[in-house]
């Protein structure tokens, strides 16, 4: 399946939800293009997957689909069944590969400025090696204020 941002627009993705459209020179779409290498862990017709560059744990892979999304509110709202169906099972196929099921892994995806994401193409962080703790890290506010 070929996935080009030109599919949707000649700027880049249209914005969904008031958010900004793709940019397609963010640091992923560049791994995409091989332009930036990445210690590869998996890649199909929906998903690369590779070794995030500043482990938070011991296994942290970033997942990101092939199609020019922003984050999960862009790639739940424009992209196909197909896609989403097939970015969804590499994610679980990934994690079994990797020898995460038994053990247990967490998945994160960061949407927006409130979530501290950086790179603006949607990607799920992969996250197992050890017990992750409860939930958000310590560094995050409290959840009354
Ligand atoms: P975010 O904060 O957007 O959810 O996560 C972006 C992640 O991408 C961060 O964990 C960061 O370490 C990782 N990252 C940023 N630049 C690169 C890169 O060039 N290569 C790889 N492998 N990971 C990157």
């Amino acid at each position: 399946m070929e996935f080009s941002t030109a599919a949707r627009g000649e700027q880049g993705a249209m914005p969904v939800n008031g958010l900004p459209p793709y940019d397609p020179n963010n640091i992923f779409a560049r791994i995409l293009r091989g332009e930036i290498p990445c210690r590869k862990v998996y890649e199909d017709a929906f998903a690369l997957a590779f070794h995030d560059i500043n482990p938070q744990a011991p296994v942290h892979v970033l997942v990101i689909p092939k199609g020019p999304y922003c984050s999960f509110a862009d790639f739940s709202a424009a992209a196909g069944a197909e896609e989403i169906a097939g970015f969804v099972r590499a994610v679980g196929k990934i994690a079994k590969d990797l020898g995460l099921e038994a053990p247990g892994y967490r998945l994160l995806a960061n949407m927006g400025a409130d979530s501290g994401q950086e790179v603006p193409h949607f990607h799920v962080h992969l996250f197992g090696g050890r017990p992750l703790g409860r939930m958000l890290g310590h560094g995050a506010p409290r959840a009354d204020g």
